[in-house]
């Protein structure tokens, strides 16, 4: 946002980080890693094939017996992680959590209308439910037609995006569907400028998990990085365990 903010000087690069759109508008709709959320986003993982067993929930075949342990029509597997009762077993192809919510957030990111830069972020709860989506661009009600998209102009400050659009972080935080954020992590393509940086202390959320850092030694970053510290809000680069994830809609 340090664009969006009206933050012109510097605004340049993190505009990437906005979002705006709001990929659950209500926000009721991401309840939790519910099935259509995983298996869209499982669907993806690189391994095309399966679509309809969620990585983490029960299908219409698997009982779930403790967390993270499916086993199918009823045969038990062992608690301890050792060698499945039955012949089948579980898939172990499934992609991990941080895969699937950075996944999440770069599906949203797909909903931006800015031509040079989609971000996505996602909120996650200490359950790892979905709690907030957003992706950046203009604000509600405000036409993707109407506003300039460009990143300089001679018209100056007001004829750039950077005076008008919302980072993908605030809008996951305002389309939040819980109250407070307190201890969530929030997944997003890119390191958060110093006024998402502000809005993410402040709503609660514990840490950060991001792909690219291309703008570390931009002031912005550093504010960012100065502000998290002392805040206690902790960030980490994930390193995605498959490098790409395919959504096939045809294998439905
Ligand atoms: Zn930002």
């Amino acid at each position: 946002m340090g664009e969006a903010s009206g933050n012109p000087s510097k605004g340049r690069h993190h505009d990437a980080p906005s979002a705006t759109g709001i990929a659950s508008p209500s926000g009721k709709t991401l309840p939790s890693t519910s099935a259509s959320q995983a298996s869209m986003a499982s669907t993806a993982a690189s391994l095309t094939s399966t679509t309809k067993e969620e990585p983490m929930g029960p299908d219409r075949r698997t009982t779930v017996t403790t967390p993270g342990q499916v086993s199918k029509t009823g045969t038990a597997q062992d608690s301890q992680g050792g060698s499945p009762v039955g012949s089948v077993t579980k898939r172990e192809d499934y992609i991990s959590w941080d895969d699937y919510f950075m996944g999440v957030a770069f599906l949203s990111a797909m909903r931006s209308k800015d031509p040079s830069t989609q971000v996505g972020a996602c909120l996650v709860d200490t359950e790892n439910k979905i709690v907030g989506i957003g992706y950046n661009g203009f604000p509600r009600g405000c036409s993707d037609d109407a506003l300039p998209w460009a990143r300089q102009s001679d018209g100056g400050f007001l004829d750039t995006k950077y005076a008008y659009v919302c980072h993908a972080e605030m809008n996951a935080i305002l389309n939040r569907n819980i109250a407070p954020l307190h201890d969530c992590r929030m997944y997003v393509a890119l390191f958060p400028c110093n006024e998402c940086a502000k809005l993410i202390i402040q709503s609660g959320v514990k840490d950060v998990i991001y792909l690219s850092d291309k703008y570390h030694d931009d002031a912005i970053m550093v504010a960012s990085r100065r502000l998290f510290d002392l805040a206690g809000v902790r960030y980490r680069k994930h390193t995605p365990k498959v490098n790409r994830i395919t959504i096939d809609f045809s294998s439905a």
